[in-house]
């Protein structure tokens, strides 16, 4: 059981008012709010360990080395990563997608070859493999959901059957339904047609306890400020197999073995990968924040999140003209829904105004969104900090939206 009320203590920006009212905080699965531990981690390091990395023998240089160095052997322990050197930082989910998409995507795929992905993608797992597919004639398969909303893992084993499927990039959760993919099921069936998988982890690593060993993931992305952590820093995770024998992605400083006038060559893996000063101070952040989660127990984590779900679900369910996406399980804890035939932006509006935060637009999931036949949606997202009050709140705003706005339908 998580204690709320204390963990809501550890959220400066919690404990203030948006619009004379105390705010519910319900869109972290755009970007989590970030407790003052993580805070105090980076100005910490600020304040007595700052320097570049890598590179200056001199103590702060050591220092922060230790520091980004020790940050990378948290996240790999997070994942369950046999070596920190199977950890590349990255700005994010993003980068790191697009580190695999441009290091091995176009020197992997030919003419001929195919790419997977499904309709559940976020565009950063779906608009780098289009461009891929694109630059190397490989072909792009998109996976469809059932008419619950579930993958369609025949149309996926169907794919898999044409041959030639050399990369499989799918979500584990999904960022607009909650939805969390089967992903061990789905490697183990891309293994046994020799494609490589990578697994978007943005929406899974804040609230699931994530074994890259146990899913076999070739690799997975994740970004820091989904989980306590602070924006422009997150992590790749690869196999060393396959990192090793990567080319680089971006090339500069520190990445490289070395450097003649007219040549060069790399260094060993993780560096090959993080060209340039990285964000140290990120890593630090994102190693205090794993610090709080882990404390807290991933376990308590997921449980806190299935019990507020199940308590949202139930309340909005009983809001007239409400339409809620997805199937109700197996889901991470977001809800995303319309309301009679208010535009999101009117209902995030009106919900801001009573201090309830809630995301609307596509999310950047505009495939998907043409699949449930809406230009956009409301997405209220929980966390450890929300309570069953938050949810309250939403509920009792969305009177408000319909006092306002029902008369579109009425
Ligand atoms: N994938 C998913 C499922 C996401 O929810 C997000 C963030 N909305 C991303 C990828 C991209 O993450 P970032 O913007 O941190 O790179």
């Amino acid at each position: 059981m998580l204690d709320v009320k204390q963990i809501k203590q550890d959220f400066p920006v919690l404990q203030q008012k948006v619009n004379g009212k105390p705010i519910a905080y319900l869109d972290s699965a755009a970007s989590a709010q970030i407790p003052r531990q993580v805070v105090e981690a980076m100005s910490q390091y600020y304040a007595t360990s700052h320097a570049n990395v890598h590179r200056g023998v001199h103590t702060l240089g050591e220092r922060a080395t230790s520091a980004y160095e020790e940050a990378r052997e948290k996240v790999a322990r997070f994942v369950n990563a046999p070596v920190p050197q199977n950890i590349v930082f990255t700005r994010g989910t993003t980068e790191a997608i697009n580190l695999v998409a441009y290091a091995y995507g176009l020197h992997n795929l030919k003419e001929g070859d195919g790419i997977v992905v499904t309709l559940l993608e976020h565009h950063s797992n779906l608009v780098p493999w289009q461009q891929i597919a694109k630059l190397t004639k490989a072909k792009l398969y998109m996976v469809e959901l059932t008419a619950e909303g579930h993958l369609d893992r025949e149309q996926y084993r169907s794919f898999l059957k044409q041959g030639n499927i050399k990369i499989v990039a799918v979500s584990y959760a999904s960022n607009v339904l909650g939805t969390i993919v089967p992903v061990k099921d789905l490697i183990a069936e891309a293994h046994a047609v020799g494609a490589v998988v990578i697994v978007d982890a943005a929406q899974s690593a804040p609230h699931l306890r994530i074994d890259v060993q146990d899913l076999d993931a070739d690799f997975l992305a994740v970004s820091g400020h989904k989980m306590l952590g602070p924006t422009g820093i997150g992590f790749l995770y690869g196999k060393g197999k396959l990192l090793d024998v990567m080319e680089p992605f971006q090339l500069g400083g520190s990445m490289i073995g070395l450097v003649d006038y007219y040549e060069s060559n790399w260094a060993e893996v993780p560096a090959r990968f993080e060209a340039g000063t990285p964000n140290i101070v990120g890593a630090v952040g994102l190693a205090a924040a794993i610090g709080y989660l882990t404390d807290l127990g991933m376990d308590n984590v997921r449980k806190h999140e299935e019990d507020l779900l199940a308590y949202a679900w139930d309340r909005l369910d009983q809001v007239e003209g409400i339409q809620m996406y997805g199937p109700r399980e197996p889901r991470t804890g977001l809800i995303a829904f319309n309301i009679d035939d208010t535009h999101p932006h009117d209902v995030s509006t009106v919900l801001d105004a009573e201090g309830v935060a809630v995301r609307a637009g596509h999310h950047c999931a505009q495939p998907l969104h043409k699949w449930l036949r809406v230009a956009a949606t409301n997405r209220a997202s929980f966390y450890i900090y929300n309570d069953e009050q938050d949810i309250d709140r939403l509920v009792t705003s969305l009177q408000k939206v319909k006092e306002l706005f029902g008369y579109v339908t009425r």
